[in-house]
Protein backbone atom coordinates (compact mmCIF):
# COMPACT_ATOMS: atom_id res chain seq x y z
CA UNK A 1 0.00 0.00 0.00
CA UNK A 2 1.10 3.35 -0.59
CA UNK A 3 2.34 5.87 2.08
CA UNK A 4 1.92 9.39 2.17
CA UNK A 5 5.80 9.92 2.14
CA UNK A 6 9.18 8.46 1.27
CA UNK A 7 11.12 6.29 3.87
CA UNK A 8 13.50 9.25 4.90
CA UNK A 9 15.99 6.17 6.75
CA UNK A 10 16.56 4.32 2.71
CA UNK A 11 15.69 7.73 1.19
CA UNK A 12 19.36 9.14 -0.98
CA UNK A 13 20.66 12.56 0.49
CA UNK A 14 20.76 15.06 -2.20
CA UNK A 15 22.01 18.36 -1.31
CA UNK A 16 20.31 21.64 -2.10
CA UNK A 17 21.52 23.05 -5.72
CA UNK A 18 24.37 25.74 -5.80
CA UNK A 19 21.78 28.11 -7.20
CA UNK A 20 19.39 27.52 -4.96
CA UNK A 21 21.34 28.25 -1.75
CA UNK A 22 22.24 31.18 -3.47
CA UNK A 23 18.27 31.78 -4.00
CA UNK A 24 18.67 31.93 -0.17
CA UNK A 25 21.24 33.33 0.46
CA UNK A 26 20.14 36.50 -0.93
CA UNK A 27 16.84 36.74 1.54
CA UNK A 28 18.70 35.12 4.31
CA UNK A 29 20.73 36.47 7.45
CA UNK A 30 24.11 34.87 8.55
CA UNK A 31 23.56 33.78 12.36
CA UNK A 32 26.23 31.73 14.41
CA UNK A 33 24.97 29.46 17.64
CA UNK A 34 27.65 28.11 19.83
CA UNK A 35 28.02 24.51 20.68
CA UNK A 36 25.56 23.66 23.19
CA UNK A 37 23.13 26.96 22.47
CA UNK A 38 19.62 26.07 21.35
CA UNK A 39 18.70 27.18 18.41
CA UNK A 40 14.85 25.91 18.69
CA UNK A 41 12.75 24.59 21.87
CA UNK A 42 9.23 23.25 21.83
CA UNK A 43 6.69 24.75 21.41
CA UNK A 44 8.48 27.91 19.58
CA UNK A 45 6.88 28.53 16.10
CA UNK A 46 8.41 27.38 13.15
CA UNK A 47 9.15 30.92 11.98
CA UNK A 48 12.33 30.91 9.69
CA UNK A 49 14.11 28.40 7.58
CA UNK A 50 17.57 27.20 8.42
CA UNK A 51 20.28 26.21 6.38
CA UNK A 52 23.31 25.02 7.85
CA UNK A 53 26.74 26.26 6.44
CA UNK A 54 28.90 24.96 9.39
CA UNK A 55 29.06 22.81 12.22
CA UNK A 56 25.98 20.66 13.20
CA UNK A 57 22.65 20.79 14.77
CA UNK A 58 21.09 17.62 16.59
CA UNK A 59 17.61 16.86 18.35
CA UNK A 60 17.46 16.55 22.04
CA UNK A 61 15.32 14.37 24.13
CA UNK A 62 13.00 16.62 25.99
CA UNK A 63 13.50 14.23 29.25
CA UNK A 64 17.09 13.76 29.50
CA UNK A 65 18.48 16.09 27.53
CA UNK A 66 20.53 13.61 25.61
CA UNK A 67 20.71 13.87 22.02
CA UNK A 68 18.68 11.45 20.09
CA UNK A 69 21.44 9.59 18.07
CA UNK A 70 22.00 9.44 15.27
CA UNK A 71 19.47 12.28 14.33
CA UNK A 72 21.88 15.22 13.31
CA UNK A 73 21.84 17.70 10.87
CA UNK A 74 25.51 18.94 9.15
CA UNK A 75 26.34 21.01 6.38
CA UNK A 76 24.03 21.69 3.42
CA UNK A 77 20.83 19.90 5.28
CA UNK A 78 17.91 22.44 6.53
CA UNK A 79 16.32 22.22 9.92
CA UNK A 80 12.36 21.76 9.91
CA UNK A 81 9.55 19.64 9.19
CA UNK A 82 6.45 19.74 7.59
CA UNK A 83 4.89 22.22 10.27
CA UNK A 84 6.99 24.90 8.35
CA UNK A 85 4.26 25.27 5.68
CA UNK A 86 1.38 26.07 8.35
CA UNK A 87 3.58 28.18 10.81
CA UNK A 88 3.21 25.31 13.17
CA UNK A 89 5.38 24.27 16.11
CA UNK A 90 8.57 22.28 16.71
CA UNK A 91 7.74 19.30 18.81
CA UNK A 92 11.25 18.17 19.57
CA UNK A 93 14.02 20.74 20.64
CA UNK A 94 17.13 21.03 18.86
CA UNK A 95 21.00 22.75 20.05
CA UNK A 96 24.38 22.90 18.04
CA UNK A 97 26.63 20.38 18.77
CA UNK A 98 29.75 22.39 17.52
CA UNK A 99 30.12 26.00 16.55
CA UNK A 100 27.30 26.33 13.91
CA UNK A 101 27.02 28.84 11.27
CA UNK A 102 23.28 28.65 9.34
CA UNK A 103 21.30 31.04 7.11
CA UNK A 104 17.76 32.35 8.26
CA UNK A 105 15.03 33.27 6.22
CA UNK A 106 11.87 34.86 8.06
CA UNK A 107 9.24 31.80 7.04
CA UNK A 108 6.87 34.59 4.93
CA UNK A 109 10.25 35.13 2.83
CA UNK A 110 11.15 31.52 1.91
CA UNK A 111 7.39 30.21 1.45
CA UNK A 112 7.94 33.10 -1.26
CA UNK A 113 11.00 32.37 -2.85
CA UNK A 114 9.52 28.51 -3.14
CA UNK A 115 6.84 29.74 -4.75
CA UNK A 116 9.06 31.35 -7.02
CA UNK A 117 11.27 27.92 -7.49
CA UNK A 118 8.99 24.84 -7.75
CA UNK A 119 12.23 22.62 -7.96
CA UNK A 120 13.37 24.44 -4.36
CA UNK A 121 9.45 23.83 -3.12
CA UNK A 122 9.54 20.46 -4.27
CA UNK A 123 13.08 19.36 -2.72
CA UNK A 124 12.16 20.91 0.16
CA UNK A 125 8.81 19.49 0.67
CA UNK A 126 10.01 15.99 -0.09
CA UNK A 127 12.16 16.19 2.72
CA UNK A 128 9.88 17.46 5.40
CA UNK A 129 7.45 15.08 4.47
CA UNK A 130 9.99 12.17 4.88
CA UNK A 131 10.78 13.60 8.13
CA UNK A 132 7.23 13.86 9.25
CA UNK A 133 6.74 10.16 8.45
CA UNK A 134 10.14 8.93 10.33
CA UNK A 135 8.51 11.42 13.41
CA UNK A 136 5.42 9.39 12.93
CA UNK A 137 6.65 5.70 12.52
CA UNK A 138 9.45 6.49 15.59
CA UNK A 139 6.97 8.53 17.85
CA UNK A 140 9.50 10.72 18.21
CA UNK A 141 7.77 13.71 20.05
CA UNK A 142 7.31 15.65 22.87
CA UNK A 143 3.96 15.71 23.21
CA UNK A 144 3.10 12.72 25.60
CA UNK A 145 -0.22 11.00 25.95
CA UNK A 146 -0.29 9.39 29.43
CA UNK A 147 -3.47 6.83 29.31
CA UNK A 148 -4.80 7.22 26.55
CA UNK A 149 -6.62 3.52 26.96
CA UNK A 150 -7.94 4.46 30.39
CA UNK A 151 -9.95 8.10 29.54
CA UNK A 152 -12.06 9.19 26.78
CA UNK A 153 -10.96 12.40 26.40
CA UNK A 154 -7.30 11.40 25.90
CA UNK A 155 -8.35 8.53 23.18
CA UNK A 156 -9.79 11.87 21.50
CA UNK A 157 -6.97 13.34 21.43
CA UNK A 158 -5.04 10.47 19.96
CA UNK A 159 -7.53 9.58 17.42
CA UNK A 160 -7.30 13.68 16.21
CA UNK A 161 -3.46 13.62 16.31
CA UNK A 162 -3.44 10.48 14.32
CA UNK A 163 -5.78 11.57 11.62
CA UNK A 164 -3.94 14.68 11.25
CA UNK A 165 -0.56 12.96 11.30
CA UNK A 166 0.77 14.63 14.54
CA UNK A 167 3.50 13.35 16.08
CA UNK A 168 2.53 11.54 19.33
CA UNK A 169 4.11 9.40 21.99
CA UNK A 170 1.47 7.08 23.48
CA UNK A 171 2.70 5.94 27.20
CA UNK A 172 0.39 3.38 29.34
CA UNK A 173 -0.65 4.30 32.55
CA UNK A 174 2.26 3.59 35.12
CA UNK A 175 4.37 2.21 32.92
CA UNK A 176 8.52 3.60 33.10
CA UNK A 177 8.53 5.70 30.21
CA UNK A 178 5.30 7.69 31.90
CA UNK A 179 6.88 8.06 34.91
CA UNK A 180 9.97 9.94 33.68
CA UNK A 181 7.33 12.04 31.44
CA UNK A 182 5.37 12.35 34.56
CA UNK A 183 8.40 13.41 36.92
CA UNK A 184 9.60 16.66 35.10
CA UNK A 185 6.03 17.46 35.49
CA UNK A 186 5.30 17.01 38.89
CA UNK A 187 2.72 14.09 38.29
CA UNK A 188 3.03 10.35 38.83
CA UNK A 189 2.87 9.12 36.30
CA UNK A 190 -0.07 7.22 37.58
CA UNK A 191 -2.86 9.34 36.01
CA UNK A 192 -3.87 10.23 32.04
CA UNK A 193 -2.41 13.48 31.15
CA UNK A 194 -1.40 15.05 28.10
CA UNK A 195 2.35 16.58 28.26
CA UNK A 196 3.89 19.15 25.70
CA UNK A 197 7.46 19.74 26.51
CA UNK A 198 9.01 18.90 29.17
CA UNK A 199 7.07 20.41 31.98
CA UNK A 200 4.14 21.60 30.53
CA UNK A 201 0.74 19.47 31.42
CA UNK A 202 -2.18 20.30 29.72
CA UNK A 203 -5.12 20.69 31.46
CA UNK A 204 -8.66 19.27 30.68
CA UNK A 205 -7.12 18.53 27.24
CA UNK A 206 -9.56 18.87 24.05
CA UNK A 207 -8.12 18.46 19.91
CA UNK A 208 -8.75 22.34 19.90
CA UNK A 209 -6.25 22.77 22.56
CA UNK A 210 -3.79 20.32 20.84
CA UNK A 211 -4.43 22.09 17.47
CA UNK A 212 -3.35 25.83 19.04
CA UNK A 213 -0.56 24.48 20.69
CA UNK A 214 0.78 22.64 17.10
CA UNK A 215 -0.13 25.68 15.04
CA UNK A 216 -3.08 23.67 13.57
CA UNK A 217 -5.66 26.33 14.60
CA UNK A 218 -7.35 29.16 13.34
CA UNK A 219 -4.73 31.78 12.51
CA UNK A 220 -6.73 34.60 10.51
CA UNK A 221 -8.19 37.85 11.88
CA UNK A 222 -11.47 39.71 11.39
CA UNK A 223 -10.08 42.12 8.39
CA UNK A 224 -9.06 39.76 6.28
CA UNK A 225 -11.30 38.55 3.59
CA UNK A 226 -10.89 35.17 1.70
CA UNK A 227 -11.93 34.84 -1.93
CA UNK A 228 -13.27 31.44 -0.44
CA UNK A 229 -14.27 29.59 2.44
CA UNK A 230 -14.38 26.14 2.01
CA UNK A 231 -16.60 24.64 4.86
CA UNK A 232 -15.00 21.23 4.97
CA UNK A 233 -12.33 19.20 4.77
CA UNK A 234 -12.81 15.75 3.14
CA UNK A 235 -11.78 14.83 -0.48
CA UNK A 236 -14.38 17.48 -2.16
CA UNK A 237 -13.14 20.30 0.36
CA UNK A 238 -9.23 19.54 0.27
CA UNK A 239 -9.40 19.09 -3.32
CA UNK A 240 -11.64 22.81 -3.50
CA UNK A 241 -8.07 23.86 -1.59
CA UNK A 242 -5.42 22.56 -4.11
CA UNK A 243 -7.61 24.02 -7.48
CA UNK A 244 -8.40 27.06 -5.51
CA UNK A 245 -4.44 28.10 -4.20
CA UNK A 246 -3.30 26.95 -7.94
CA UNK A 247 -5.60 29.27 -9.20
CA UNK A 248 -4.54 32.42 -7.36
CA UNK A 249 -7.77 32.33 -4.64
CA UNK A 250 -6.47 32.96 -1.42
CA UNK A 251 -8.42 30.00 0.20
CA UNK A 252 -9.55 28.11 3.59
CA UNK A 253 -10.35 24.97 4.68
CA UNK A 254 -11.52 24.70 7.67
CA UNK A 255 -13.24 21.17 9.05
CA UNK A 256 -14.68 20.58 12.95
CA UNK A 257 -12.93 17.26 13.08
CA UNK A 258 -9.81 16.64 11.23
CA UNK A 259 -8.89 16.92 7.41
CA UNK A 260 -10.14 14.09 6.12
CA UNK A 261 -13.62 13.45 6.04
CA UNK A 262 -15.29 10.37 6.00
CA UNK A 263 -12.41 8.93 3.87
CA UNK A 264 -10.01 10.05 6.46
CA UNK A 265 -11.34 7.02 8.39
CA UNK A 266 -10.61 4.48 5.39
CA UNK A 267 -7.74 1.94 5.91
CA UNK A 268 -7.31 1.48 2.87
CA UNK A 269 -8.96 2.79 -0.62
CA UNK A 270 -8.25 0.63 -3.48
CA UNK A 271 -10.58 2.37 -6.18
CA UNK A 272 -9.08 6.03 -6.44
CA UNK A 273 -6.85 6.10 -9.69
CA UNK A 274 -3.09 6.11 -9.32
CA UNK A 275 -3.00 3.94 -6.68
CA UNK A 276 -3.16 0.26 -7.58
CA UNK A 277 -1.71 -1.42 -4.18
CA UNK A 278 -4.50 1.34 -2.96
CA UNK A 279 -3.56 3.98 -0.25
CA UNK A 280 -5.05 4.92 3.25
CA UNK A 281 -7.39 7.83 3.13
CA UNK A 282 -6.12 9.56 5.88
CA UNK A 283 -2.71 9.06 3.71
CA UNK A 284 -4.43 10.15 0.96
CA UNK A 285 -5.64 13.82 2.10
CA UNK A 286 -2.72 14.76 3.66
CA UNK A 287 -1.13 14.06 0.61
CA UNK A 288 -3.75 16.63 -0.81
CA UNK A 289 -3.59 19.27 2.26
CA UNK A 290 0.25 19.54 1.75
CA UNK A 291 -0.18 20.36 -2.08
CA UNK A 292 -2.62 22.52 -1.31
CA UNK A 293 -0.83 23.90 1.23
CA UNK A 294 2.00 24.47 -1.40
CA UNK A 295 -0.17 26.55 -3.54
CA UNK A 296 -1.02 28.96 -0.24
CA UNK A 297 -3.83 27.50 1.01
CA UNK A 298 -4.63 27.69 4.55
CA UNK A 299 -6.08 24.99 6.73
CA UNK A 300 -7.58 25.31 10.45
CA UNK A 301 -8.95 22.39 12.54
CA UNK A 302 -10.74 21.65 14.65
CA UNK A 303 -13.39 24.39 13.91
CA UNK A 304 -17.10 24.46 12.69
CA UNK A 305 -19.60 26.88 10.99
CA UNK A 306 -22.09 28.02 13.03
CA UNK A 307 -24.00 30.17 11.05
CA UNK A 308 -23.80 32.29 7.55
CA UNK A 309 -24.14 36.08 7.01
CA UNK A 310 -24.01 38.46 4.32
CA UNK A 311 -21.86 41.31 4.88
CA UNK A 312 -23.78 44.87 3.63
CA UNK A 313 -20.63 44.78 0.75
CA UNK A 314 -21.57 41.36 -0.36
CA UNK A 315 -19.01 38.99 1.56
CA UNK A 316 -19.88 36.44 3.73
CA UNK A 317 -19.39 36.21 7.49
CA UNK A 318 -19.04 32.91 8.83
CA UNK A 319 -19.46 32.18 12.39
CA UNK A 320 -17.22 29.55 13.80
CA UNK A 321 -17.67 27.99 16.89
CA UNK A 322 -15.82 30.53 19.58
CA UNK A 323 -17.32 33.40 18.19
CA UNK A 324 -14.60 34.76 15.83
CA UNK A 325 -15.42 35.02 12.25
CA UNK A 326 -13.79 33.89 9.01
CA UNK A 327 -14.86 36.57 5.83
CA UNK A 328 -14.48 35.34 2.74
CA UNK A 329 -16.44 36.56 -0.93
CA UNK A 330 -17.54 32.81 -1.70
CA UNK A 331 -18.68 29.69 0.24
CA UNK A 332 -18.23 26.46 -1.03
CA UNK A 333 -20.16 23.70 1.27
CA UNK A 334 -18.26 20.28 1.17
CA UNK A 335 -19.45 19.37 4.54
CA UNK A 336 -20.16 15.90 3.49
CA UNK A 337 -22.27 13.59 5.69
CA UNK A 338 -21.86 11.79 9.47
CA UNK A 339 -23.36 8.24 10.24
CA UNK A 340 -26.53 8.16 11.88
CA UNK A 341 -26.59 7.32 15.82
CA UNK A 342 -28.46 4.62 16.98
CA UNK A 343 -31.36 4.96 19.14
CA UNK A 344 -29.84 2.95 21.93
CA UNK A 345 -29.88 3.58 25.99
CA UNK A 346 -26.34 4.67 27.28
CA UNK A 347 -25.04 5.50 23.83
CA UNK A 348 -23.72 8.79 24.39
CA UNK A 349 -22.12 7.35 27.48
CA UNK A 350 -19.64 4.63 25.49
CA UNK A 351 -18.61 7.60 22.71
CA UNK A 352 -15.11 7.38 22.15
CA UNK A 353 -15.31 4.59 25.17
CA UNK A 354 -15.98 1.81 22.93
CA UNK A 355 -18.23 2.79 20.55
CA UNK A 356 -17.20 4.48 17.58
CA UNK A 357 -18.34 5.79 13.85
CA UNK A 358 -14.30 5.32 12.30
CA UNK A 359 -12.35 2.27 12.50
CA UNK A 360 -8.66 3.96 11.95
CA UNK A 361 -5.69 2.96 13.28
CA UNK A 362 -6.01 4.42 16.40
CA UNK A 363 -9.65 2.98 17.11
CA UNK A 364 -8.27 -0.23 16.29
CA UNK A 365 -5.22 0.03 18.78
CA UNK A 366 -8.05 0.87 21.72
CA UNK A 367 -9.79 -2.81 21.00
CA UNK A 368 -6.68 -4.77 19.64
CA UNK A 369 -7.04 -8.30 21.05
CA UNK A 370 -11.09 -8.26 21.98
CA UNK A 371 -14.45 -9.22 20.47
CA UNK A 372 -15.56 -5.92 18.21
CA UNK A 373 -18.81 -5.96 16.35
CA UNK A 374 -19.28 -3.73 13.84
CA UNK A 375 -23.29 -2.57 12.81
CA UNK A 376 -23.87 -2.06 9.20
CA UNK A 377 -24.27 -3.91 5.81
CA UNK A 378 -22.67 -1.00 3.50
CA UNK A 379 -18.42 -1.06 2.27
CA UNK A 380 -17.46 1.43 5.04
CA UNK A 381 -18.76 -1.50 7.41
CA UNK A 382 -16.59 -4.25 5.45
CA UNK A 383 -13.76 -2.47 4.69
CA UNK A 384 -13.97 -1.65 8.98
CA UNK A 385 -14.46 -5.60 9.04
CA UNK A 386 -11.16 -6.48 7.23
CA UNK A 387 -8.88 -4.05 8.76
CA UNK A 388 -9.88 -4.23 12.29
CA UNK A 389 -9.98 -8.47 11.94
CA UNK A 390 -6.07 -8.30 11.72
CA UNK A 391 -5.82 -6.88 15.33
CA UNK A 392 -8.95 -7.77 16.89
CA UNK A 393 -9.76 -11.30 18.31
CA UNK A 394 -12.71 -11.51 16.21
CA UNK A 395 -15.14 -9.63 14.40
CA UNK A 396 -18.64 -9.65 14.00
CA UNK A 397 -20.73 -7.71 11.39
CA UNK A 398 -24.32 -7.25 12.22
CA UNK A 399 -26.59 -6.73 9.30
CA UNK A 400 -29.95 -5.99 9.61
CA UNK A 401 -31.28 -7.61 6.14
CA UNK A 402 -30.88 -10.86 4.87
CA UNK A 403 -27.46 -11.08 3.14
CA UNK A 404 -25.09 -8.07 1.63
CA UNK A 405 -25.75 -8.57 -1.84
CA UNK A 406 -27.48 -5.14 -2.21
CA UNK A 407 -25.75 -3.22 0.25
CA UNK A 408 -21.89 -4.48 -0.36
CA UNK A 409 -19.36 -4.38 -3.20
CA UNK A 410 -18.83 -7.96 -4.34
CA UNK A 411 -15.41 -7.95 -3.69
CA UNK A 412 -15.56 -7.26 -0.45
CA UNK A 413 -18.22 -9.12 0.15
CA UNK A 414 -16.50 -12.17 -0.49
CA UNK A 415 -13.23 -11.17 1.15
CA UNK A 416 -15.44 -10.91 4.80
CA UNK A 417 -16.98 -14.85 3.86
CA UNK A 418 -13.58 -16.13 3.33
CA UNK A 419 -12.16 -14.45 6.20
CA UNK A 420 -12.02 -16.96 9.27
CA UNK A 421 -11.50 -13.79 12.08
CA UNK A 422 -14.87 -12.47 10.57
CA UNK A 423 -18.52 -13.77 11.36
CA UNK A 424 -21.20 -12.12 9.71
CA UNK A 425 -24.50 -11.99 12.29
CA UNK A 426 -27.41 -11.35 9.55
CA UNK A 427 -30.96 -10.11 11.01
CA UNK A 428 -29.06 -8.90 14.07
CA UNK A 429 -29.54 -5.93 15.88
CA UNK A 430 -28.07 -4.57 19.11
CA UNK A 431 -30.45 -4.34 21.85
CA UNK A 432 -28.41 -3.07 24.78
CA UNK A 433 -24.95 -1.81 25.81
CA UNK A 434 -23.56 -2.29 29.16
CA UNK A 435 -20.15 -1.46 30.82
CA UNK A 436 -18.72 1.17 33.58
CA UNK A 437 -16.65 3.94 32.57
CA UNK A 438 -16.08 2.12 28.73
CA UNK A 439 -18.16 -0.22 26.65
CA UNK A 440 -17.76 -3.99 28.24
CA UNK A 441 -20.85 -5.94 26.60
CA UNK A 442 -23.48 -5.92 24.09
CA UNK A 443 -26.68 -7.37 23.94
CA UNK A 444 -27.95 -8.33 21.03
CA UNK A 445 -31.04 -10.10 18.70
CA UNK A 446 -30.69 -12.78 16.28
CA UNK A 447 -33.97 -12.88 13.97
CA UNK A 448 -32.45 -15.74 11.93
CA UNK A 449 -32.56 -18.28 14.90
CA UNK A 450 -34.56 -15.51 17.49
CA UNK A 451 -31.88 -15.91 20.32
CA UNK A 452 -30.58 -12.62 22.35
CA UNK A 453 -27.59 -13.17 23.42
CA UNK A 454 -24.74 -10.91 25.57
CA UNK A 455 -20.97 -10.69 24.91
CA UNK A 456 -17.88 -9.12 25.82
CA UNK A 457 -17.12 -6.69 23.32
CA UNK A 458 -14.23 -4.16 23.39
CA UNK A 459 -15.60 -2.05 20.20
CA UNK A 460 -18.77 -1.56 18.92
CA UNK A 461 -18.62 0.03 15.45
CA UNK A 462 -21.77 2.03 14.25
CA UNK A 463 -22.07 2.38 9.91
CA UNK A 464 -25.49 2.73 9.44
CA UNK A 465 -25.96 5.06 6.69
CA UNK A 466 -25.41 8.76 6.74
CA UNK A 467 -26.83 12.08 6.92
CA UNK A 468 -26.01 15.32 5.46
CA UNK A 469 -24.10 17.98 7.73
CA UNK A 470 -26.43 21.08 6.34
CA UNK A 471 -27.71 22.58 9.95
CA UNK A 472 -25.76 25.03 10.35
CA UNK A 473 -26.92 26.35 6.89
CA UNK A 474 -29.14 29.50 6.38
CA UNK A 475 -32.71 28.81 5.61
CA UNK A 476 -32.00 30.58 1.87
CA UNK A 477 -29.92 28.06 1.03
CA UNK A 478 -32.40 25.18 -0.57
CA UNK A 479 -31.96 21.19 0.71
CA UNK A 480 -33.68 18.21 -0.55
CA UNK A 481 -36.44 16.34 1.75
CA UNK A 482 -33.27 14.73 3.04
CA UNK A 483 -31.37 17.47 3.52
CA UNK A 484 -28.75 17.22 1.23
CA UNK A 485 -28.38 20.67 -0.47
CA UNK A 486 -29.78 21.49 -4.01
CA UNK A 487 -27.58 22.31 -6.82
CA UNK A 488 -27.67 23.69 -10.71
CA UNK A 489 -30.95 22.99 -12.90
CA UNK A 490 -32.77 22.02 -9.76
CA UNK A 491 -32.54 25.57 -8.23
CA UNK A 492 -32.92 27.23 -11.78
CA UNK A 493 -28.88 27.96 -11.66
CA UNK A 494 -26.61 27.22 -14.89
CA UNK A 495 -24.01 25.76 -13.38
CA UNK A 496 -24.25 22.43 -11.93
CA UNK A 497 -22.67 23.37 -8.23
CA UNK A 498 -24.13 26.92 -7.80
CA UNK A 499 -27.04 26.77 -5.04
CA UNK A 500 -29.87 28.92 -4.67
CA UNK A 501 -27.61 31.65 -2.84
CA UNK A 502 -25.21 33.56 -5.35
CA UNK A 503 -21.58 33.08 -4.36
CA UNK A 504 -22.48 29.91 -2.42
CA UNK A 505 -21.81 26.47 -4.02
CA UNK A 506 -22.19 23.21 -2.79
CA UNK A 507 -19.77 20.10 -3.73
CA UNK A 508 -19.07 16.22 -2.66
CA UNK A 509 -21.01 14.23 -0.68
CA UNK A 510 -23.65 17.22 1.01
CA UNK A 511 -24.64 17.74 -2.30
CA UNK A 512 -27.80 16.10 -3.63
CA UNK A 513 -27.71 14.07 -6.35
CA UNK A 514 -23.97 13.39 -6.61
CA UNK A 515 -22.20 10.40 -6.50
CA UNK A 516 -20.73 9.24 -2.80
CA UNK A 517 -17.12 8.38 -3.87
CA UNK A 518 -13.84 9.85 -3.09
CA UNK A 519 -12.83 10.40 -7.15
CA UNK A 520 -16.30 12.11 -7.61
CA UNK A 521 -15.73 14.52 -4.42
CA UNK A 522 -12.38 15.43 -5.43
CA UNK A 523 -13.89 15.94 -8.89
CA UNK A 524 -16.76 18.05 -7.95
CA UNK A 525 -14.12 19.85 -5.68
CA UNK A 526 -11.76 20.56 -8.50
CA UNK A 527 -14.27 22.02 -10.64
CA UNK A 528 -16.32 24.06 -8.92
CA UNK A 529 -13.02 26.41 -8.36
CA UNK A 530 -13.37 27.77 -11.95
CA UNK A 531 -16.84 29.01 -11.19
CA UNK A 532 -15.47 30.50 -7.96
CA UNK A 533 -12.53 32.22 -9.65
CA UNK A 534 -15.72 33.41 -12.55
CA UNK A 535 -17.81 34.73 -9.83
CA UNK A 536 -14.99 36.06 -7.87
CA UNK A 537 -13.86 38.05 -10.20
CA UNK A 538 -17.19 39.26 -11.72
CA UNK A 539 -17.70 40.83 -8.15
CA UNK A 540 -14.80 42.12 -7.06
CA UNK A 541 -15.12 45.31 -4.70
C1 LIG B 1 -15.11 3.97 6.13
C2 LIG B 1 -15.36 4.53 4.75
C3 LIG B 1 -14.73 3.96 3.66
C4 LIG B 1 -14.92 4.49 2.38
N1 LIG B 1 -14.26 3.90 1.34
C5 LIG B 1 -14.36 4.44 0.10
C6 LIG B 1 -13.61 3.88 -0.98
O1 LIG B 1 -12.86 2.92 -0.81
N2 LIG B 1 -13.74 4.48 -2.19
C7 LIG B 1 -14.55 5.54 -2.41
O2 LIG B 1 -14.58 6.05 -3.53
N3 LIG B 1 -15.30 6.06 -1.41
C8 LIG B 1 -15.22 5.54 -0.16
N4 LIG B 1 -15.97 6.08 0.86
C9 LIG B 1 -16.85 7.22 0.58
C10 LIG B 1 -16.03 8.52 0.53
O3 LIG B 1 -15.16 8.56 1.65
C11 LIG B 1 -16.93 9.74 0.52
O4 LIG B 1 -17.73 9.68 -0.62
C12 LIG B 1 -16.10 11.03 0.50
O5 LIG B 1 -15.28 11.11 1.64
C13 LIG B 1 -17.01 12.26 0.42
O6 LIG B 1 -16.19 13.39 0.49
P1 LIG B 1 -16.74 14.83 0.93
O7 LIG B 1 -15.55 15.71 0.96
O8 LIG B 1 -17.88 15.20 0.10
O9 LIG B 1 -17.32 14.66 2.41
P2 LIG B 1 -16.74 14.05 3.73
O10 LIG B 1 -15.67 13.07 3.46
O11 LIG B 1 -17.93 13.58 4.50
O12 LIG B 1 -16.07 15.29 4.49
C14 LIG B 1 -16.85 16.32 5.04
C15 LIG B 1 -16.05 17.03 6.12
O13 LIG B 1 -16.79 18.18 6.56
C16 LIG B 1 -16.60 18.35 7.96
N5 LIG B 1 -17.73 19.15 8.49
C17 LIG B 1 -19.02 18.79 8.64
N6 LIG B 1 -19.74 19.82 9.11
C18 LIG B 1 -18.90 20.86 9.30
C19 LIG B 1 -19.04 22.21 9.74
N7 LIG B 1 -20.23 22.71 10.11
N8 LIG B 1 -17.94 23.00 9.80
C20 LIG B 1 -16.73 22.51 9.43
N9 LIG B 1 -16.55 21.24 8.96
C21 LIG B 1 -17.61 20.43 8.89
C22 LIG B 1 -16.57 16.95 8.49
O14 LIG B 1 -15.87 16.89 9.74
C23 LIG B 1 -15.82 16.20 7.37
O15 LIG B 1 -14.43 16.15 7.64
C24 LIG B 1 -15.80 5.58 2.17
C25 LIG B 1 -16.46 6.14 3.27
C26 LIG B 1 -16.24 5.64 4.55
C27 LIG B 1 -16.94 6.26 5.72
Amino acid sequence: MESFAQDLTIMKRKPLRDSHVAAIREVATEREYQKGEFVVQVGDRMDRFIYILEGGIELVDSYTNEAYLPHFLGPTQFVGEMAFLYGGTYTVPMRANAYTRVLEVPRKDMLDLMARIPELSDHIIDVYNARRRRQLEESDSSLIIIGADEDKNLRKIAAFASRSHIPFRSLELGSPEAKIAGASCDICGGVPALIFGRDRVIEQPTPRKVAKLLGLDLQVDNQNVFDVLVVGGGPAGVAAGVYAGAEGLSAIVIDELAIGGQAGTSSRIENYLGFPTGISGADLLWRGEVQAMKFGTQFAMPRSVKSLNRHEDGYFIAQIDDDSNICARSIIIATGVQYRRLPLERLSEFEGAGVYYAATEAEAKFCADSEVIIIGGGNSAGQAAMHLCRTAKHVHLFVRGKSLATSMSEYLSSRLKAEPAVTIHFQTQVKALHGDDALREVTFHNGENEETKTICCGGLFVMVGAAPNTSWLPDNVQLDDKGFVLTGAAVEKNTSFETSVDGIYAVGDVRAGSVKRVASAVGEGSVVISHIWQYVNNNKP
